[in-house]
């Protein structure tokens, strides 16, 4: 009887690992650490796909080597790339020496758990496409909390986390002087013009597409590495990586042509204002969106569909420089 309790201890355990983490990255390593545990003979590999449209995956091993470490790299992706169509939700292939197991978090496929040797019995496989389920069923409530349900960019819970770590990351990285770890970043606010009146004249369900579209844009135009936001309403956030003021400034530009040129279903046309700064590191969170605000309200202010940068309004003084910490600005 006690040893029967253990077991179901030790499960438990197992169950609170997968269910507990809150971010991908762990709840990736305790997924692989549970599988290891009841197949210690076995290696395993979670072959995650990045993107909706499936073109490009990560792979991540159990245990602690680099992805270029994995023997068979090459051939493991091609594997899962010919699998990713005949295998659905919930089933599994054997092909060759490995086995595959299909996870999905939303329609169609988004993964497989790839193992060494094909494991030949029915029992083991049912384990590990539950375990799966598990593990997807978390990723669902992940993406869930952190992703707005309409446009699917990150949300406004994940913006405050995102932006204060990016800060945090950028201070620890001046400190340590570490260059390679400190790119130059730009954030900008961005909001559609006149979209109540958008809403008014067309209703609701157009301007719901008007975001769908306008987020679709923002996801085609920003490089993968840049952090896209819908910071509230018709309101978005971007945080561009590794790119100077200048730089940052051009691709704004062209991607409010693109908006004013696009044609959204029955309305035409629709414009965007822009407001764009620095992200430095002395920077608070409220601080660097004061300061992309008020670049964005002076848009507003002098036409709409323009883009601005705090630095250049505050250089011929059309905006002040407030000091760097979160006490100085008025959050309501
Ligand atoms: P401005 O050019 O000054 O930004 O004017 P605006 O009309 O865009 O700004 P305002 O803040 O007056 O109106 C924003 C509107 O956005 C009001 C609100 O009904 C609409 N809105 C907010 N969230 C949603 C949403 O999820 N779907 C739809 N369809 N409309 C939304
Ligand atoms: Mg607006
Ligand atoms: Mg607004």
């Amino acid at each position: 009887m006690d040893s029967a309790v253990t077991k179901v201890s030790d499960y438990c355990d197992l169950f609170l690992a997968l269910t507990e983490p809150r971010d991908l990255a762990t709840l990736n390593e305790s997924l692989l650490a549970t599988c290891l545990v009841l197949f210690p003979e076995q290696q395993f590999w979670l072959c995650d796909y990045n993107d909706i449209d499936q073109k490009t995956f990560s792979v991540i091993p159990s245990g602690a080597s680099d992805s270029e470490e994995i023997p068979f790299l090459d051939e493991l992706k091609k594997i899962v790339k010919q699998s990713s169509s005949s295998l659905h939700e919930h089933k599994y292939a054997i092909e060759g020496d490995i086995s595959l197991y299909a996870y999905n978090i939303f329609h169609s496929v988004s993964g497989f758990l790839v193992t060494n040797r094909p494991i030949d019995k029915a029992l083991f496989h049912e384990v590990l496409l539950k375990l799966l389920k598990v593990y997807s069923n978390q990723r669902f409530f992940m993406y869930s909390a952190l992703n707005d349900a309409l446009t699917g960019l990150n949300n406004r819970q994940s913006f405050d986390q995102q932006i204060g770590k990016l800060l945090l990351d950028k201070q620890y990285a001046k400190r340590r002087s570490s260059d390679k770890q400190n790119h130059n970043w730009c954030f900008a606010l961005l909001d559609i013009d006149h979209f109540k009146q958008v809403n008014d004249d067309y209703g609701h369900l157009f301007g719901d597409e008007v975001l769908i579209i306008f987020a679709r844009m923002m996801q085609q135009t920003f490089r993968n590495g840049d952090l896209l936001f819908r910071y509230g309403g018709e309101e978005f956030a971007v945080a561009l990586r590794d790119i100077s003021l200048e730089s940052a400034l051009s691709v704004l530009n062209r991607f409010r042509q693109a908006v004013s040129e696009a044609e959204f279903p029955q309305l035409g046309q629709v414009t965007v204002s822009i407001g764009v700064t620095e992200i430095e590191e002395s920077l608070s969170v409220p601080v660097l969106i004061d300061r992309a605000d008020q670049a964005l309200y002076f848009a507003k202010e002098h036409g709409r569909n323009q883009v601005h940068s705090f630095e250049a309004l505050a250089g011929s003084g059309y905006v002040t420089l407030t000091n760097t910490h979160e006490g100085d600005i008025e959050l309501f």
